[in-house]
């Protein structure tokens, strides 16, 4: 093994692991298109794309090229009180990229940050309006909004992964999706008991993801809208995985026809290479912080935000979207995914198959052996890693067929292997 290998295993702390129980990470020393080159020499086939960031695959060389020059010309500096062309660039980009009158972009450098300065949008926004009491946030059933302290109040705290810090969160309101026309009424009965409260509803539009992948149509998305506007109550698309191409249009919100008064982004924004967050704003959420009083300004300013490099890279990450077919490669997989992965219903041990864009999922029932998996994959030269009760996929959108169906008869084998040992 290399030196800093055995070295630094002793001295890093792993994201979403027992560190005394999971297999031993996989050493990467370089990837290109869909594929992950390990020290061994081995190839995977990435089926996730980086958790859900490399959309337009490893090592794109337009990317590649405009962060170099980047570099050379300015790598960062702050952002307050002094602006640079990529950010200013990419912010009008995103702005007409976006639905309706979602033009004002803040940039910070993760998506747990976008979605924070969301909710601080949406409370001041009514602040400044004259009504401080609306401060709580309505969130779904299965949703994930990212690991800080605000954020992880508005994952399920139930079953999630943050049920830990339960007591140190604030307190908000968990609604189950309106999936039916009682659900749709307690929805807004929910919005309509608690609306001088409720500053905002947070919503992943159509795919719900590392709550558990779950799925809603465009008819809920477009009722969430609708109540959200009769009730006052303003409406937070966290696009930060489904953004980019992922569900089959750029937004997911487009499907729905509905135009959120903030979205967050972030994961495939700078294709997979730095990192990169926006939370974008409608013009009466911006118009709504002007005014003669310093105290009505928004108070947030990370000390990376807006990164040029990471700006750089997100702006040639739209070029590339502008040049290159992706969402014609989406609708492809799309229709292999559900080709390849509908058998997996007849293997035992398997609750539900679903598939939206270049996302297959298929969901397990009985118990999980999650190491069992996230160790069989690598070994059939796919890198999958399923959370939960789900395997999932989520491949660069310039996977070839050949490698997706790498990929999908690897995830039917080892969920045929897990059956055979099912009691
Ligand atoms: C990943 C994710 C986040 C959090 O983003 P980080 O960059 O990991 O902080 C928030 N919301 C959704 C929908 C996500 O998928």
């Amino acid at each position: 093994m290399s030196d800093w290998l055995t070295r630094g295993l002793d001295h890093i702390w792993l994201p979403y692991t027992q560190m005394q129980t999971a297999p031993a990470p996989l050493p990467v020393v370089a990837a290109q298109g869909a594929r992950i080159r390990l020290a061994d020499g081995r190839e995977l086939i990435d089926g996730i794309s980086s958790w859900w960031t490399a959309c337009h695959g490893y090592r794109h060389p337009h990317i590649h090229q405009a962060v170099e020059a980047q570099l050379a010309a300015l790598p960062h500096v702050m952002f307050a009180g002094l602006v640079h062309e990529p950010a200013l660039r990419l912010a009008a980009r995103l702005a007409a990229l976006l639905p309706g009158d979602l033009e004002r972009v803040f940039f910070t450098e993760s998506g747990s940050v976008a979605v924070e300065v969301a909710l601080k949008m949406a409370i001041q926004y009514w602040r400044n309006k004259g009504q401080a009491a609306k401060q709580r946030i309505v969130y779904f059933r299965h949703g994930y909004h990212g690991d800080t302290f605000a954020t992880m109040a508005l994952c399920d705290s139930g079953e999630g992964m943050h049920a830990l810090f339960a007591g140190s969160m604030p307190d908000q309101i968990v609604a189950e999706l309106p999936g039916t026309s009682e659900m749709a009424t307690a929805f807004d009965r929910v919005l309509a008991t608690h609306a001088e409260r409720i500053a905002a509803v947070i919503i992943e539009p159509l795919v719900q993801g590392a709550g558990g992948m779950r799925m809603h149509d465009a008819a809920t998305l477009g009722f969430i809208a609708d109540t959200c506007r009769r009730h006052d109550v303003l409406l937070i698309a966290d696009e930060i995985m489904t953004g980019f191409g992922r569900t089959g249009r750029m937004f997911a919100c487009e499907e729905a026809g509905i135009v959120p008064d903030i979205l967050c982004l972030s994961k495939a924004l700078t294709g997979g290479t730095l990192p990169l967050a926006a939370t974008v704003a409608r013009r009466h959420v911006f118009d709504a912080f002007l005014g003669d009083d310093p105290a009505a300004a928004l108070m947030h300013g990370p000390t990376y935000m807006a990164n040029a490099l990471a700006c750089a890279a997100a702006n040639a990450s739209l070029d590339v979207f502008e040049r290159e077919p992706r969402l014609e490669q989406v609708a492809t997989i799309e229709a292999q995914l559900r080709a390849e992965l509908e058998p997996c219903r007849d293997i035992a041990g398997v609750a539900d198959v679903r598939v939206k864009g270049a996302i297959g999922v298929v969901e397990l029932a009985g118990r999980v052996d999650l190491n069992a998996l996230r160790r069989r994959f690598p070994e059939l030269g796919v890198w999958l890693r399923p959370f939960g009760r789900v395997v999932y996929l989520m491949p660069p959108f310039v996977v070839t067929p050949g490698e997706l169906a790498t990929l999908t008869a690897a995830v039917r084998q080892v969920l045929a292997e897990r059956a055979a040992t099912l009691p």
